[in-house]
């Protein structure tokens, strides 16, 4: 077999390799990318939880404000009955002092009351408003981890293929030595044996080659590899 076919069995190994790698690093982030969609819901779920608490505050002081009130105005009633039971004067300006300082306390709860009611419209409306927000975010998390699962999924199956396709291509070659030599080199190079060159420098590392070599490069009757990172030299327009 001709050297320059030789180089374009190499040039397609590479990009199904490359492809190999895509996917399997897209399954290795996938898992950490969900992980962190769902601490994003879980620092939802707290924030929301506090917005509650807050709500649940007003409510409990709204609730005891009430029963205070209430119970003010039994004593009010309690009152105004027994200033006609008393039987001296002295009595009877103690109990008018008693009334007059009940009404008083009744209009302070009164109007404590009436704040307390506000803020907890004010509450309520925060809460709902974070709840809708919470529940319109977690619908579009969900969304996004479904489709991360299913990338995933499908994935593994694309590399079944590509490794299949990838045997099919190294089988053609009909190297073993060549073909050694290109595991070699991807292993000790990030994944990458072959350098697609344009111009007069290696796309692996970026080191300048000889005119004269590029030419031979381009010629492709001949395997180079970079005198730098070693990557094998293949010309991108090689026909
Ligand atoms: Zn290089």
């Amino acid at each position: 077999m001709e050297i320059r076919e030789k180089l374009k069995i190499l040039k397609e190994l590479q990009e199904v390799d490359d492809e190999i790698m895509r996917l399997k690093n897209l399954n290795k982030e996938n898992p950490l990318k969900i992980e962190e969609l769902d601490n994003r819901i879980a620092e939802f779920e707290e924030e929301l939880a506090q917005e509650k608490s807050k709500l649940e505050n007003v409510n409990a002081r709204r609730l005891k404000t009430d029963k205070m009130l209430n119970e003010k105005k039994a004593l009010l009633e309690q009152l105004k009955k027994k200033q006609f039971e008393v039987k001296t004067n002295e009595q009877y300006q103690l109990i008018q002092k008693d009334i007059k300082e009940t009404a008083r306390l009744i209009n302070d709860l009164e109007n404590e009351l009436l704040d307390l009611m506000v803020e907890r419209e004010k509450e309520e409306k925060e809460y709902r408003k974070k709840e809708e927000e919470f529940n319109r975010k977690k619908k579009e998390i969900e969304e996004e981890k479904e489709r991360l699962r299913k990338e995933m999924e499908e994935s593994s199956e694309k590399i079944i293929i590509k490794e299949d396709e990838k045997k099919r291509i190294s089988a053609r070659l009909r190297d073993e030595a060549l073909l050694n030599k290109y595991e070699r080199i991807r292993a000790s190079r990030g994944g990458k044996a072959v350098a697609i060159i344009e111009e007069a420098v290696c796309t692996g590392c970026y080191s300048t080659i000889p005119p004269q070599i590029f030419v031979e490069i381009k010629r492709g009757d001949k395997i180079f590899t970079c005198d730098v990172c070693g990557r094998i030299l293949i010309y991108k327009y090689i026909e």
